[in-house]
């Protein structure tokens, strides 16, 4: 008699619709995949091809087999977006994000029905949802699987959020600027004010208080929690939002480590690589500020003034250059090379640099961030110190971790959210840190002696540890072998 093989434990993963958390959720399904299981992608046409060539990357080392990239249309103009406007960064104007939201909850509509129809041998086993596709919970339900959320958050930043809202500490304070203690992780001192928070605990938020509920709900409804994070490198922050929250929490990172490096064949890709080529190791400077955040014309200015009279060669990403207004566009053009000259001492990306790439080039000595998590994780991964110049959502708690309990960076000071993150702010936002505090902070983190080189021994070590948890045997390795095991 022949042995019926059992199927493989089928994973539906649902990326929240931003490209900061396609890339990580998507790399997760890519791991997930080279831990046995099948995976199927959800996403929509605009984001096709990013998702497509991540899988593929897997596919280069032998096991993308078991991964279905499903495309479903993303009902942009049935909720008042413009045509192909797929993900959150690239809304044109905030007071379209409504319309976003509107938009994902229709297409989590979509996503049930095609859910409904996914037969054997691809039953799905699990959902794996992004943060604010709150209906995927309810959709595994029906499916009768559990469902894990990946927020995109660091474990601390979570087990942050966690006691916000259990203890509320952010409302007994009498001024936005009043330090009060987040005490998740003693022996550290996390002190924070209000206005440094995640949006839904700031006094007023862009997002309406029912679309909060929502988020909260689904936080609470969910099975567990996919973490990209690896257990050595937050203390035991994945443990104690395990303990907070009830959840099986699974710290499965650093996600970009599943792939070798690799470069698209973008220009901007091929001129920052060549550009640092010609660079001598460790002397690079390397300042990005995420997948879309923008400080305001003024603040960029000083900035600027503070990059381009540094010591180091710097490469400088900028988003949403188009918008600046034309002086400081010319300020830009005279200052720093925007056309690739091998011996400039300041590169400006105004498109989509290869950070990955960039990060792990023996070049680079420090990274300048906002903060983001995939930005800080890649950092860790790549082993290079950060300056911290967070701008907003959960960006001031990661800046804690980073330079506070981790040792491997250095603070730029910054007191308060930028203006107008994703627009650039209006022309007479005014500037928070100036030309001398950034320079100050750049010499901390390019030239700082003995306390420069213990940031470099620790995140060297972090280094070393991040590969590890994704080895045979690895905490990652492991909790990822738990997941697929799960729910065999
Ligand atoms: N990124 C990139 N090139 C860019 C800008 C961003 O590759 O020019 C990637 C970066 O490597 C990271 C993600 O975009 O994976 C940014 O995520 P993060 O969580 O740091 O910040 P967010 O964009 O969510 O603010």
């Amino acid at each position: 008699m022949e042995a019926t093989l059992s199927p493989k434990p089928h994973f539906v993963v649902i990326p929240w619709p931003t490209s900061s958390h396609i890339i990580p959720i998507v790399d997760i399904g890519c791991l997930l995949a080279l831990h046995g299981a099948a995976v199927t992608i959800l996403t929509t046409p605009a984001s096709a091809q990013l998702v497509q060539s991540r899988v593929d990357r897997v596919g280069a080392q032998g096991d993308s087999a078991g991964i279905e990239v499903a495309v479903i249309l993303y009902p942009s103009v049935e909720a008042g977006l413009p045509e192909g406007c797929e993900r959150l960064d690239h809304v044109p104007s905030p007071d379209l994000v409504p319309s976003f939201f509107d938009a994902t909850t229709r297409f989590g509509d979509a996503v049930a029905r095609h859910c409904r129809l996914m037969a054997s041998p691809r039953r799905p086993s699990c959902v794996i949802a992004g943060m604010c596709n709150t209906w995927a919970s309810g959709i595994a339900r029906e499916l009768g699987v559990p469902c894990y959320i990946f927020q995109g958050f660091s474990a601390f930043a979570l087990l942050c959020c966690e006691y916000l809202h259990t203890h509320k500490p952010h409302e007994a304070v009498a001024s936005p600027d009043e330090l009060f203690d987040v005490p998740v992780l003693p022996p550290f001192e996390c002190k924070f004010a209000r206005r440094q928070l995640p949006l839904q605990f700031l006094p007023s938020c862009s997002i309406d208080a029912e679309s909060l509920q929502e988020l909260r709900e689904f936080e609470l409804a969910v099975d567990g929690i996919v973490v990209n994070s690896f257990e050595e490198l937050e203390h035991d922050s994945a443990a104690r939002l395990a303990a907070a929250t009830g959840k099986t929490v699974l710290a499965v990172g650093p996600v970009s480590l599943c792939h070798a490096p690799a470069l698209d064949v973008s220009d901007d890709a091929t001129r920052c690589m060549a550009w640092l080529d010609a660079k001598k190791a460790k002397s690079v400077l390397y300042v990005s500020f995420g997948s879309a955040g923008r400080m305001p014309p003024a603040q960029l200015m000083e900035l600027g003034m503070a990059l381009v009279s540094c010591p180091w060669p710097v490469l400088w990403v900028i988003k949403g250059a188009d918008a600046l207004p034309d002086d400081v566009k010319m300020w830009l053009q005279e200052n720093t090379d925007a056309d690739g000259l091998a011996d400039s001492q300041c590169l400006a990306v105004r498109g989509w640099a290869p950070q990955v790439p960039i990060l792990s080039h023996p070049a680079v000595a420090g990274f300048m961030t906002h903060c983001g998590w995939g930005s800080t994780l890649e950092s860790v991964a790549a082993g290079v110190p950060m300056a911290a110049w967070p701008f907003t959502a959960e960006q001031f708690l990661n800046e804690k971790l980073i330079v506070n309990v981790l040792g491997i960076g250095v603070s730029v000071g910054v007191t308060k959210p930028t203006e107008g993150v994703l627009t650039g702010g209006s022309g007479g936002a005014k500037v928070e840190v100036g030309m001398e505090q950034v320079k100050s902070a750049l010499e901390k983190l390019m030239d700082g002696g003995a306390e420069g080189e213990d940031r470099i021994r620790k995140v060297q070590e972090l280094k070393a540890k991040a590969k590890a948890a994704l080895e045979n045997g690895g905490s990652s390795c492991m909790n990822l072998d738990k997941l697929v095991q799960s729910v065999v």
